[in-house]
């Protein structure tokens, strides 16, 4: 049977439910956790983080993955406490959001250092938690174009992932041919490969999301919510209707197998205010019923946010 890894333990992949594919408890810069205007109580964090996570299992979600990489506040002890209090399943990562948040220690290891210490946390268990990584985060650092250093984690990812059957989720998917290439290079499947961000406000435009589902990848329309219809926007923010026609025309070409959707939203954010208004529930509360509204059916909405996960998330081996 085929199966995932989440912070309580491995579990089928027909128990997922629907999922939440990119998502964090509480993303931060490393460092954060230093600053004392900012630092939070535990109290704090979790009476921001336990009334969404409720919320979302009474909507019928099952499954929250939360791609906070190594160095961004990723906690693995409280991610356990949470999902087993609110009945959530939770995924955790290793990986990185990008080389630029990956703190000195990691920015200098080689890539067979960097590979060894994914497959550890994917086989053995991150730090003593016991609990194992369930995807690997990658993805590109600020300035549009893969770094010396993006492109060694990529590569340490794909051999992870070819080694333990996890797959890979990135973050940002423009310089995609890149990528592609070192993926190809390592022998991974692109079907492993769920390409993110195609659709946020900044890079939409420079994605090529159509020939990345010709060369076989997975395509993320999952930064659902961040709109400039918000009261306080952030940079990254789309039109609502500019970024749903978007996945629209995208399933309307036939890539609908290829298509995870998520809303990228912290549960109580680390080091900065977040982005007020938006939550994981905008999926149920929003992102649904506009879905339903432009026509789609409930079969396609069920492949779009149970099947596509759990085929993406299942430990190929
Ligand atoms: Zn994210």
């Amino acid at each position: 049977m085929s199966r995932v890894n989440t912070v309580l333990g491995p579990i089928p992949a027909e128990e997922l439910g629907l999922v939440a594919v990119h998502e964090h408890i509480g993303y931060g810069m490393p460092g954060s956790e230093l600053d004392t205007t900012w630092w939070k109580t535990p109290e704090e964090r979790y009476a921001e983080t336990v009334p969404k996570l409720r919320r979302f299992r009474e909507y019928g979600g099952g499954t929250f993955v939360d791609v906070t990489g190594i160095c961004n506040g990723r906690d693995v002890d409280y991610y356990k406490s949470l999902s087993a209090k609110t009945g959530v399943h939770i995924v955790a990562c290793t990986g990185f959001v990008g080389g630029d948040t990956a703190l000195p220690f990691f920015a200098r290891a080689s890539v067979d250092y960097l590979m060894r210490h994914f497959v550890h946390e994917i086989t053995a268990g991150i730090g003593d938690t016991g609990s194992r990584a369930g995807v690997i985060k990658v993805g590109v650092s600020r300035g549009g174009r893969m770094t010396e250093l993006d492109k060694r984690i990529y590569r340490a990812a794909a051999r992870a992932a070819v080694t333990t059957g996890v797959p890979i989720l990135t973050h940002l998917a423009i310089d995609a041919e890149n990528a592609i290439a070192i993926f190809t290079e390592e022998g991974l499947s692109l079907d492993r490969v769920l390409f993110g961000h195609v659709d946020d406000g900044v890079n939409a435009d420079k994605t090529r999301d159509i020939w990345i589902a010709e060369q076989g990848g997975r395509l993320g329309f999952d930064t659902f919510g961040y709109e400039t219809e918000l009261e306080d926007p952030p940079f990254w923010a789309r039109p609502r209707k500019e970024r749903l026609d978007h996945l629209l025309r995208f399933i309307g070409q036939g890539h609908l197998d290829k298509v995870l959707a998520s809303a990228d939203a912290n549960c109580s954010p680390l080091g900065w205010p977040g982005v007020k208004g938006h939550t994981v529930n905008y999926i149920f509360e929003d992102l649904i019923p506009d879905l339903r509204a432009a026509g789609l059916d409930e079969p396609a909405i069920t492949t779009l946010f149970v099947d596509n996960p759990a085929h993406f998330l299942s430990i190929k081996n």
